[in-house]
């Protein structure tokens, strides 16, 4: 199986990466935060515990979230590859996924470092619109809807996601430097590490992820 993972902060283009990627490659997309939002939108027990943690721009607690993602990797034991977004987010996650891949007998082929500064991201986040129906995303600035909050795809109502915004949004992207940054030097030390620069285009960061991903398999 074919482990993918992408690394970067909230409003690194990880999404679209990883969207990009999935097609490419044939790989199943593995969201931390699309399976908890929908976890809390089905109200599942796991659901119910996480909110008030991702309301808040707060991690959710390492046992819930290592389960639910393992609980995952279990369930796509025969596919043909995953790539992995927004998990792990520090040292302890990152360590159970190492232990249970060895388990699996898998690895993770390559980690793609988005890197983007703070400020951009913050621009970029604070930008963001989502759309009710199903997450399509759009941004007020780089990529807006064609009717102000419409979705264009599904005409469902745009929304600005809670943890998008204000004292929640810089909590997680203090939270995106203390702890998950140091997770570039965890996978550097174990030759996985391909570091990519997110401020480019949509498609640049595309082509460049290729490139590299290609020229560390050879
Ligand atoms: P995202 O959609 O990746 O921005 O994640 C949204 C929120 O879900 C985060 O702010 C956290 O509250 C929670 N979350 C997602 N992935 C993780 C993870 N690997 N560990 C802890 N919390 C997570």
């Amino acid at each position: 199986m074919k482990i993918l993972m992408l690394l970067g902060a909230q409003g690194s283009g990880k999404g679209t990466q990883s969207a990009r990627l999935a097609q490419e490659f044939g790989l199943v997309p593995c969201a931390s935060g699309d399976l908890l939002r929908e976890a809390m939108t089905l109200g599942t027990p796991l659901g119910v515990r996480a909110r008030p943690y991702y309301d808040s721009g707060e991690l959710v607690p390492d046992d819930l979230i290592i389960g639910m993602i393992l609980e995952r990797l279990n369930s796509l034991s025969g596919a043909n590859g995953i790539i992995l977004d927004g998990f792990p987010r520090n040292r302890a996650q990152a360590e159970a996924l190492d232990v249970a891949l060895r388990q699996m007998g898998q690895k993770i082929e390559g980690v793609i470092y988005l890197d983007v500064p703070r400020a951009l991201l913050v621009e970029r986040i604070s930008g963001r619109l989502i759309c009710r129906a199903q997450g399509h995303v759009y941004n007020i600035n780089s990529n807006p809807p064609r009717v102000p909050g419409i979705c264009d795809i599904d005409q469902s109502a745009l929304y600005q996601r809670k943890d998008d915004i204000g004292d929640a949004l810089e909590h997680k992207l203090d939270i995106f430097f203390a702890e998950t940054l140091p997770l570039t030097k965890y996978y550097d030390d174990q030759g996985k590490l391909i570091k990519v620069d997110g401020t480019q285009s949509i498609e640049e960061v595309n082509h460049n992820i290729l490139v590299k991903l290609k020229a560390a398999s050879q």
